[in-house]
């Protein structure tokens, strides 16, 4: 956007003079835009478990002397709560993100390391779909960064692969280092794909392609928001190749951090 909008704020400064401030609004309005956006998208999300979780508490206390509606609705009642608990924590997480907030403390990260716990973490819920996951390529790599954002970016891919994968299929992670100094952490599925007219669309926040079943899955639609936004705070970027029926990879890449400088031998004691 390239239009400058001036706001001109006039001050009387008594009968005869007048100041005039001028400051660009481009970038102030743009934020506006977002944070409007954001604010009504979160309100319409959150009106769905908040009805669910009012109608259970209701149908709890009118459920007092049949025990076992008591327990269930009790449980329903655990799970709607803790899927709240998530989206709030992923919105607090997003709007953080979104303010551009510089990445504080940043540290040297040795990514195929990061990589393999995110993996270990992802092991239950895979064996879970007898889905086979494994690291295809692992080169040593590292990044500067803030860890445990990357850490959750990676998780969000892999969590993702896995809940959009067929039983019995394959999920494979690579790290790789390319020759101009970028860091490539590819996450590949053989699950249900995304169609060439959601590609584009997947990372905006709340975007999800099926509704229907996100339902099911407990998903936020938040979580490719929050791997787009961590990666472009950490200068890289994330891309998507998929094909429905096929699969698909999502590819983070970041900038390598720089050779450490190898410590000097130790000086041989005097002769
Ligand atoms: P959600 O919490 O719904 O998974 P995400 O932001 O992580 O939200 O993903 C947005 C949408 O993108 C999902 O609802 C799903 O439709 C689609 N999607 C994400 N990852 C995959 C994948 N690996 N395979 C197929 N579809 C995916």
């Amino acid at each position: 956007d390239t239009t400058l909008l001036l706001r001109v704020r006039a001050a009387r400064l008594g009968p005869r003079y007048v100041m005039l401030l001028a400051e660009d609004r481009t970038e102030a309005n743009r934020l506006d835009d977002v944070r409007r956006d954001f604010v009504a998208n979160i309100s319409h999300e959150l009106k769905t478990p908040i009805a669910s979780v009012t109608l259970l508490a209701e149908a709890l206390d009118h459920a007092a002397d049949d025990p076992d509606r008591v327990r269930r609705f009790a449980q329903r009642l655990t799970e709607e709560s803790a899927r709240l608990g998530r989206i709030t924590n992923e919105i607090i997480e997003l709007s953080r993100l979104q303010a551009h907030e510089a990445i504080e403390g940043a540290e040297r990260i040795e990514i195929d390391a990061l990589v393999r716990q995110a993996v270990d973490q992802n092991r239950v819920i895979a064996a879970s779909k007898r889905v086979d996951i494994a690291i295809k390529a692992k080169s040593k790599a590292a990044v500067y960064g803030d860890e445990a954002l990357l850490r959750v970016a990676v998780h969000n891919l892999i969590a993702n692969a896995l809940t959009y994968s067929h039983e019995g299929s394959r999920v494979g992670i690579g790290v790789y280092r390319s020759a101009d100094g970028v860091v490539e952490i590819a996450v590949t599925d053989q699950g249900i794909g995304i169609a060439e007219a959601d590609l584009d669309r997947v990372f905006e926040r709340f975007y999800r392609v099926d509704q229907a079943r996100a339902r099911d899955t407990g998903g936020s639609g938040l979580g490719l928001a929050i791997v787009k936004h961590t990666v472009q705070n950490h200068g890289g970027d994330v891309r998507v190749w998929s094909q429905p029926g096929r699969g698909s990879t999502f590819t983070i890449r970041l900038p390598e951090a720089a050779a450490e400088p190898t410590p000097e031998p130790e000086p041989s004691p005097a002769a």
